[in-house]
């Protein structure tokens, strides 16, 4: 039997879904399938794998045997989750594990495994009946991730499978249950549709007590860029006047939560947080008295701009799985990188509330007690002013804790725990706080209404990241947040007016705004091949799913009759985009697999450079300027001498930026033909010098997606080995530079796998920008338009992209290029960039 703590059992009894243990699980024995919807933090993800665990699932000596396997649309929330459920089980958690792209601790212990979406996906392909598993938990159904969706629709038809084998061979196969469990009540698409079930499943929706939670629009809307202010300003004050209870604070991406937190912690230090700037700034007055009396001398020229606020260098975290995109820099930034005008802190705008409205709740008791909370003090323009004299006396410490999906995991798991006794917790987090993860003591939310989403235009096959307005039914869920353990507020940063003209009702399933050629190709390689009669939730569009076919039979995945052939098998078993695998499997030419595997390794990884506007200019070390040409090791060293700070710092921040571009120089090479020739440049020199922090800091790159980048080649290059007979290829982490010759075979390959992304200079295409003059005398070069093969938009060649220092070496921009991305901001970007 399981062995819980005393404290343990204790919060479970209080869960919601405890005391409908019963009800729940004679459902799931009676049924193949069921729809499991509760509130958010109702204890679905922690409980139900225990119950089933408890009722035997898992066991091998039970008549169901096999594994309990629950999969996340995001892999914070099957990392944490894991690791609840495993400490839960007591005498049982070593039974418990995860399993997310990068990182798995299954054993021959697991009896409940926590997965994202993609992991699941993946072994249907190599085994279509899952007989590893006798129940599989769909869960966070309600976000209708395109993964989600897939699975659903395959899933139904392995339930149907796996019942027909075991009715006709109980020995031998056993029923598989399917779980699907949402935080909402919309689930018509699952319910409802009988293509995919054919007998409707029943739903059993957990009743769980909400409180009432007021709700508080801004009278105005902040103009784009200024809503981060609005946030700090408005935490600062809720922190300040209003009783205990935490605060969760939703944002769109890390950049943002790491200059949220940053600004916040500064504010309201805790007792370390301020002995530690304090020591720092001892530290650094001994150190520039140190200098001074070697005899530095000061002054100097300062020709540096004056910096605006950047978030630091760190924020630029990497974005590698689909489950955690992280745009980081995005909103900030305009398209040449600039920070936008309008993004600063120090404007006053106006956060006067509009009237409030009380959502929820049952009691009237809780309603009054809202009401008559002192929230009347919150009037901006009382407290400009007034914040004057609060400014000597310590503000009471916050506990301030981000969360992400890329933050480590024991950082994740903080947010569970308690806050340091008379602190207050404020977590700043994404969008994984609206339903995946409940962090206990919520009592006032502040929603930006913001999301960053992935968005795609079939037609023009833009694929780009945008923020913008969260749906209204998340904003709902965001609220609700606020009022798990007592009532609580909730402050929007927009207006009703905005929220109720702008923000959609629900957003779109995702499927409706993805390239889907990945998934139809394992879709096939699963045998589905009629992918237009596949039973999605919500069918996407028939003819995005013909395109889709059309590119994989142009890549020579399928055969004439939309059959996967050799060809398609083998693209399908590695874990990158279709163009990709094409290129693996032609870049076996002239010696050229260890790089191709690179690129597509660096290329499915994403970006690995810092950008010129995150460098962090105090951090220049010795090394780095025993590194830089005279003049400017002269300048760095002036700039350490200066007395005054400001000075120094802006003098240090040229140098550092001189330093950059020096290097990005370097990288794209003595003759720049390709940005895919630069990133496999920066993968060798980044393993060449050791492939640690510092030589990741050396190259301007990330060090967690070039360690990802490692991964995947090792993964990649096993695959090649084992699936592609004859071929001999050995990963070494350092490469020598390719030569010449494969230089332009590499260039070739990226080609095959990107024949439809050519685009051919406007002029030869014979297109004519009435404005092109005028923009290119303003602009330079940047202004140049192509032409693709199917838009009738011109696009730009981003202006990070090598091809500038090819065109001032030749006079002029190349005439064909080959990008892999095309990104829209003000216009459309042709990125990472081949000249052809
Ligand atoms: P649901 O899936 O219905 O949203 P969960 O099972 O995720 O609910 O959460 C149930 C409860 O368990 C919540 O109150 C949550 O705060 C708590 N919980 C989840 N993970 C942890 C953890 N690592 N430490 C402490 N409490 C946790
Ligand atoms: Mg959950």
């Amino acid at each position: 039997p399981v062995k819980r703590t005393e404290t343990i059992q204790q919060q479970r009894t209080k869960l919601p879904v405890y005391s409908e243990e019963q009800q729940i699980m004679e459902a799931i024995s009676e049924n193949p399938v069921i729809v499991l919807s509760g509130e958010t933090g109702s204890g679905k993800t922690t409980q139900i794998p225990q119950f089933l665990f408890e009722a035997g699932y898992g066991d091998p000596s039970s008549p169901n045997p096999g594994i309990i396997g629950i999969t996340q649309p995001r892999r914070v929330a099957a990392l944490s989750m894991a690791h609840r459920v495993s400490e839960e089980l007591g005498n049982f958690g070593h039974t418990v594990s995860h399993q997310v792209r990068f990182d798995t601790n299954v054993s021959d212990d697991t009896r409940i495994k926590f997965m994202t979406e993609g992991v699941l996906l993946r072994e249907l392909a190599s085994d279509l009946l899952l007989t590893k598993y006798s129940v599989i938990i769909t869960d966070e159904a309600h976000e209708r991730s395109l993964n989600t969706d897939i699975l659903l629709g395959v899933l139904s038809r392995v339930v149907r499978l796996r019942q027909k084998l075991s009715s006709e061979n109980p020995e031998k196969t056993r029923p598989l249950k399917l779980i699907i469990m949402s935080a909402t009540l919309r689930v018509d698409d699952f319910v409802k549709n009988t293509r995919l079930f054919q007998v409707p499943p029943p739903i059993i929706n957990v009743q769980a007590r909400q409180h009432s939670v007021r709700v508080h629009f801004n009278r105005r809307t902040p103009a784009p860029g200024q809503h981060l202010a609005e946030v700090i300003k408005k935490a600062g004050k809720v922190h300040q006047r209003l009783p205990d209870g935490g605060i969760l604070i939703f944002l769109t991406g890390q950049a943002e939560i790491m200059y949220v937190c940053k600004k916040l912690r500064e504010e309201f230090p805790t007792e370390a947080e301020r002995e530690a700037r304090k020591q720092e700034e001892l530290a650094r007055r001994e150190q520039a008295r140190q200098t001074k009396r070697k005899g530095g001398k000061q002054g100097g020229g300062y020709h540096a701009k004056a910096t605006t606020v950047v978030p630091s260098a760190n924020a630029l975290e990497a974005n590698v799985e689909d489950e955690d995109i992280d745009i980081g820099d995005y909103d900030m930034f305009n398209a040449d990188g600039e920070l936008q005008d309008d993004f600063t802190m120090d404007s006053e705008s106006d956060s006067e509330e509009e009237d409030n409205i009380i959502v929820g709740g049952d009691d009237e008791e809780e309603r009054r007690l809202l009401l008559s909370e002192n929230i009347k003090g919150m009037p901006a323009k009382a407290d400009a002013k007034g914040d004057g004299d609060k400014e000597n006396a310590n503000p009471a410490p916050l506990y301030v804790l981000p969360l992400y999906s890329l933050l480590p995991a024991d950082q994740q798991l903080k947010v569970f725990a308690p806050p340091p006794p008379g602190m207050r917790l404020c977590v700043v987090a994404t969008n994984v706080a609206e339903t995946s993860i409940t962090i206990p003591g919520i009592r006032y939310v502040i929603d930006t209404g913001l999301a960053k989403e992935k968005t795609y235009d079939a037609q023009t096959q833009v694929q780009s990241f945008e923020i913008g307005w969260t749906s209204q039914a998340s904003s709902n869920q965001r609220m609700g947040r606020a009022g798990r353990t007592g009532p609580g507020h909730c402050y929007r940063i927009f207006s009703s007016a905005v929220f109720n003209d702008q923000f959609v009702k629900f957003s779109e399933p995702e499927i409706m705004r993805m390239p889907i050629e990945g998934v139809v190709l394992q879709m096939k390689a699963m045998n589905l091949d009629n992918v237009t009669n596949f039973p999605f939730p919500t069918p996407p569009n028939r003819s995005v799913l013909t395109r889709a076919e059309r590119l994989l039979t142009w890549l020579g995945a399928l055969d004439g009759k939309g059959h996967i052939n050799d060809l398609g098998r083998l693209m399908s078993v590695f874990p990158v985009a279709p163009r990709f695998a094409k290129m693996l499997i032609v870049g076996q030419q002239h010696g050229c697999l260890p790089y191709v595997i690179s690129i597509v390794a660096a290329l499915s990884v994403g970006d690995p450079f810092i950008k010129e506007f995150n460098l962090d200019p105090d951090n220049i070390s010795d090394a780095e300027i025993a590194r830089l040409g005279f003049e400017d090791q002269v300048a760095a060293s002036e700039a350490r001498n200066m007395t005054n700070e400001e000075m120094a710092a802006k003098e240090q921040h040229r140098v550092s930026r001189r330093k950059y571009w020096n290097t990005q120089a370097k990288l794209a090479g003595t003759e720049p033909t390709s940005d895919v020739l630069k990133w496999l440049t920066v993968v060798g020199a980044f393993e060449y010098a050791g492939g640690t922090e510092a030589a990741a800091k050396e190259y301007y790159v990330r060090a967690k997606a070039m360690g990802e980048v490692r991964k995947l080649r090792g993964q990649l290059t096993n695959l090649v080995q084992m699936y592609c007979p004859g071929i001999d290829v050995a990963m070494d982490p350092r490469m020598p530079p390719p030569s010449k010759l494969q230089q332009s075979v590499i260039r070739q390959i990226v080609l095959a796998g990107f024949m439809d992304h050519v685009a051919v200079r406007g002029d030869i295409a014979g297109y004519q920008d009435p404005d092109e003059e005028a923009n290119i005398k303003r602009r330079g070069m940047h202004a140049v338009p192509y032409i693709t093969m199917w838009g009738s938009e011109p696009v730009y060649i981003h202006p990070e992209s090598v091809a500038y220092i090819a065109a001032r070496g030749s006079g002029s921009m190349p005439q064909t290029i080959v990008f892999a991305e095309l990104q829209r901001t003000t216009r459309l970007w042709a990125k990472v960039v081949t000249i052809v």
